[in-house]
């Protein structure tokens, strides 16, 4: 894929997924997956609202608001985890999202395989849901209707580490890493997510995360010198969590950082990278507390930001023109 095929073919999608997506489209990884929620909405509004001073994305905005209105409403009520019961809320939800304005939004903006599947998630305490939008090539695109099934499987037998490692494998993560990430004793002081992140946990400074999302503030001074070390390139995508130290996944980094700067600027992969290792980080560190969860938009500073816009758009800032 040439730097013009990248931006013409993937320039609608918001930039940290058309990033994301040139690997599956490349044969690097077989598919990539966002979870339309609150941060991903979020998201697209905040970084609009910044750059957009002459109201140029006002229908995207709009589009964007819909999607908040109608995820709002859904409520699906599922009288018993039954598998009868949950394939017949996994039909009328998916049926639900494909009419969700940015389901189409990103299935317009891909070129290949993109589709909506309902994702259950069990917890000791309850069942929660939401939509995850997946990209494949168009020859190696499993059946939606087989993800939905190995997540029923998944609620009803209560093995949420056999759906994570299966999902896992959808997204070309390395099969070591999600093994160890499956079988890790979280009973213990540190669980996997944690240890996953120490090795660059010396890069990220926890002042300026606890300060509070900054668009004055870039990312090369909230994740800086991160390149120092190679274990860099093991966070190629955010949450994928490699196993510290991991070769095979640093490796997959490299080729993911190499095909990238083929197509992109090479700051804007270096800032991808930056933001997958500071999200991952952020989303660990909060597990511990109450209401764990993703970074807020512009907490990983502008360039964060920037990564809910269009590539096509992004791509043409000042700081991601071509040195
Ligand atoms: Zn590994």
């Amino acid at each position: 894929m040439s730097e013009l095929t990248a931006t013409t073919e993937l320039g609608g999608l918001p930039t940290f997924l058309a990033l994301d997506t040139v690997s599956v489209l490349d044969g690097t990884r077989r598919g990539a997956s966002v979870q339309i929620d609150e941060t991903y909405l979020d998201g697209q509004r905040t970084a609009i609202e910044t750059i957009d001073a002459e109201s140029r994305f006002e229908r995207r905005l709009r589009s964007v608001d819909r999607t908040r209105e109608i995820y709002d409403e859904v409520d699906i009520d599922i009288a018993s985890f039954t598998e009868e019961n949950l394939w017949d809320a996994s039909r009328r939800y998916r049926e639900l999202l494909q009419r969700l304005p940015e389901t189409q939004y990103l299935k317009r903006a891909f070129p290949e395989t993109c589709f909506v599947v309902p994702e259950w998630i069990r917890s000791p305490s309850e069942v929660t849901y939401g939509p995850r939008v997946y990209f494949f090539r168009e020859d190696d695109a499993p059946d939606p209707e087989s993800i939905i099934e190995a997540n029923i499987e998944a609620v009803l037998e209560d093995t949420r580490e056999a759906f994570d490692r299966y999902r896992g494998r959808l997204h070309g993560y390395p099969d070591c890493c999600l093994e160890r990430f499956s079988s890790a004793d979280r009973e213990s002081d540190l669980g996997p997510e944690e240890a996953s992140v120490e090795p660059i946990a010396d890069y990220i400074d926890d002042d300026r995360l606890a300060a509070g999302p900054d668009p004055t503030v870039s990312i090369t001074e909230i994740v800086s010198g991160l390149f120092e070390t190679p274990d860099a390139y093991a966070f190629f995508v955010r949450e994928f969590f490699p196993e510290p130290g991991c070769e095979t996944a640093r490796r997959r980094g490299i080729e993911v950082y190499e095909t990238l700067s083929e197509v992109v600027s090479e700051t804007l992969v270096q800032d991808h990278f930056r933001m997958n290792a500071g999200w991952n980080y952020v989303l660990a560190r909060s597990l511990r507390e109450v209401d764990p969860g993703r970074p807020a938009p512009g907490l990983l500073g502008r360039e964060h930001l920037f990564s809910y816009l269009p590539l096509s758009v992004t791509s043409s800032l000042p700081r991601y023109r071509e040195e």
